[in-house]
Formats: C-alpha cells, sequence, structure tokens
C-alpha cells in the first residue's frame, strides 16, 4: 500500500485523533451517469442494520402512540397540549444530546476511540455564557431550540388535527409511506445547504450564526446551540408536512433529524461503541470539517452540493489547503 493510500484509510493523522476513510463519502444519487448499486448500497447502509435514522423511525413510531396529546384536543390552540408537547421534546433532547455527553465526555466510557478531535469542548472561555461551553451549549439548546422546535410542532398538528394538511396512512399510500422516510433526509439536506449557505453571508454569520460556530470543537449540546434566529430557520424545515401528503410518524421523524441528530452529528465521535463489537455511528466528519474550516461542507452528505460548488472539503490535506487559500480571498477582500 502507498504512503498516499495509507493516509485515505481511517484512523489518526497529524490533524486529526480519528478521521473516517477519505475522501468523505457523499451520496451517489445524483451521480451521472447513474451508479444505481452504489446508490442502493447508500440507502442501505443509512438504515440497516441499525442506525440512527431507524432509530428516529422507531421512535416516531413509539411517540405518534403513546405520546402526542389526541387530534381532537389540539384542533383549537391551548396551552394545555402545547405545553405537552414542549415537555416532551424537552425530555427527549435532553435524553439524547446528555446522554451522549455523559457517555463520552463525562464518563468516558470510550476514551479517546473515534475521536475526532484531539481538544475538547472549551473552558473558561469568555465568549460563552458562563465562560463555558457546556452550560452555554445547554441553555442555547433547550430555551431557544427547543421552544422553537415546540412552535413548529404546535403549528402542524394544529393543521392535522383539523385536516388542513394532507395525511395518508401506510394503508392508504404504502409505496409513499416507506418511500417517504427515503426522501425526507435528501430534502433536509437540501433545505439545510441554502439556509447554511445564506447563515454564512457575513453581514448575518456576524449577527447569527456567529453563536453556532463558537463551539469549535463540537460536543454533543453544541448541535443545537444556535441562535433563535437560527433555530427559525433550521426548524422551519417541518412546515413542509403542511403541504406534502405525510403521515404524522414522518413529521417526527423529520423534527427527531433535525433536532436530536444535530446532538448525534455534533458528537465529537464518529461511532459510540457500545460493546465488543457493536457500533452505532453518529457523527458527521463532513460537518466537524465545516467546524474547523469554516468556508467549506456547507451542506450534508445527502446531496452534494458542496461538490457542485467548488466547496466540498474531502478530508485531505490539499482541500484544507485550498479552503485557506478561499480564506485569504475572502478577507483580503
Ligand atoms: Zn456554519
Ligand atoms: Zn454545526
Amino acid at each position: 500500500m502507498s504512503a498516499k493510500d495509507e493516509q485515505l484509510k481511517a484512523g489518526t493523522s497529524k490533524e486529526w485523533n480519528w478521521h473516517p476513510d477519505l475522501p468523505v463519502a457523499v451520496t451517489p444519487l445524483f451521480s451521472w451517469p447513474p451508479r444505481p448499486l452504489a446508490t442502493f448500497r447508500w440507502f442501505a447502509t443509512n438504515w440497516l442494520p441499525i442506525t440512527e435514522y431507524l432509530i428516529y423511525a422507531a421512535m416516531a413510531g413509539v411517540v405518534w402512540a403513546w405520546l402526542v396529546p389526541p387530534l381532537d384536543q389540539m384542533q383549537s390552540l391551548s396551552w394545555g397540549w402545547v405545553l405537552q408537547l414542549w415537555a416532551r421534546n424537552l425530555i427527549l433532547m435532553t435524553l439524547v444530546a446528555q446522554g451522549l455527553h455523559m457517555w463520552l465526555y463525562g464518563w468516558k466510557k470510550q476514551g479517546e476511540d473515534y475521536k475526532f478531535d484531539r481538544r475538547g469542548p472549551a473552558k473558561q472561555a469568555r465568549i460563552f455564557l458562563w465562560n463555558d461551553q457546556y452550560w452555554d451549549n445547554v441553555t442555547y439548546a433547550l430555551l431557544s431550540g427547543v421552544t422553537v422546535w415546540t412552535f413548529y410542532d404546535a403549528i402542524v398538528w394544529l393543521a392535522y388535527a383539523n385536516g388542513w394538511a394532507p395525511m395518508i396512512t401506510a394503508q392508504s399510500n404504502p409505496i409513499w409511506f416507506f418511500a417517504l422516510f427515503a426522501l425526507l433526509p435528501v430534502v433536509q439536506s437540501f433545505h439545510f445547504y441554502w439556509l447554511h449557505r445564506a447563515l454564512h453571508i457575513p453581514w448575518i454569520y456576524k449577527r447569527v450564526h456567529s453563536v453556532h460556530h463558537r463551539s469549535v470543537s463540537v460536543a454533543p449540546w453544541s448541535g443545537f446551540s444556535m441562535h433563535p434566529i437560527e433555530h427559525v430557520g433550521y426548524m422551519s424545515l417541518l412546515l413542509i408536512f403542511l403541504v406534502v401528503p405525510a403521515h404524522p410518524i414522518h413529521f417526527l421523524f423529520i423534527g427527531f433529524s433535525l433536532a436530536l441528530a444535530s446532538a448525534t452529528s455534533h458528537a465529537g465521535f464518529e461511532k459510540l461503541v457500545l460493546g465488543d463489537k457493536a457500533h452505532l455511528k453518529v457523527g458527521s466528519f463532513h460537518h466537524q470539517l465545516h467546524h474547523r474550516y469554516f468556508e467549506c461542507n456547507y451542506g450534508g452528505p445527502e446531496m452534494p452540493w458542496d461538490n457542485w460548488f467548488g466547496s466540498f472539503h474531502d478530508g485531505s490535506p490539499e482541500a484544507t489547503e485550498r479552503v485557506r487559500e478561499t480564506k485569504r480571498r475572502m478577507h483580503s477582500k
């Protein structure tokens, strides 16, 4: 194996305590000529055997069955059911983000295994509330994040309860019901790229998005730690359920893939080690690169906007050099 190939293999490097196989993988869904087999494999590994998406879909089923106020109660706005949704979202967010935080950073259950950045969250840093990244991130995520999430939840539930939003079931539209689970993350990636691209316009970046970027070495609570205006944009994807025929389980699923998955994608670790052989992929090296080098990887791997617009960082030192050059050009302007 050549030295170059060796560098591409998952492992440690000068820059990273751990990096996955390089170049960073992105979806083959939009390849030309089409790559049906690779595309099939991409979707299969997104969902099988046990993956984050599968867990969110299962959670959506459980929440729909037991943790949603009765639809007839939600036909008119009232504090009772909205606060119930708020409390549920708060508990779910805390369980996932704090659970990951304790496992990875509190109890250090897997030491440095699969940890991307050698550094940890910042302490004694004046840019954070209470000079502490952890408490700062928790505050933004819970006070602003969960509240904005619940605000959109309330709008869409009100619409479902009154029959204003198109609802399907697994019986009425079985193919669409299952296809939506595969399609929605692609739509989410579309929405995220364009919103995030706008957030990096210097005027908006300074006032809004810089709140999220203060966390350079990210940890679970950093993901949902955003300026309230960014939360309003980020969670607005939920409004597609006012027009796209779907089941409330899809709506819950996307709520989780936005809010809860921000904790996993910013976990700072590629995988959770849950036993000798059991691993669960959580972290996103694609986005970790964005937090370190800023002017790259605005989107996610489910839609290759960065590849199309030349802002893709594939994890290689050459890409780092290219991004640094872009930044020098931007700042000299
Ligand atoms: Zn950003
Ligand atoms: Zn981020």
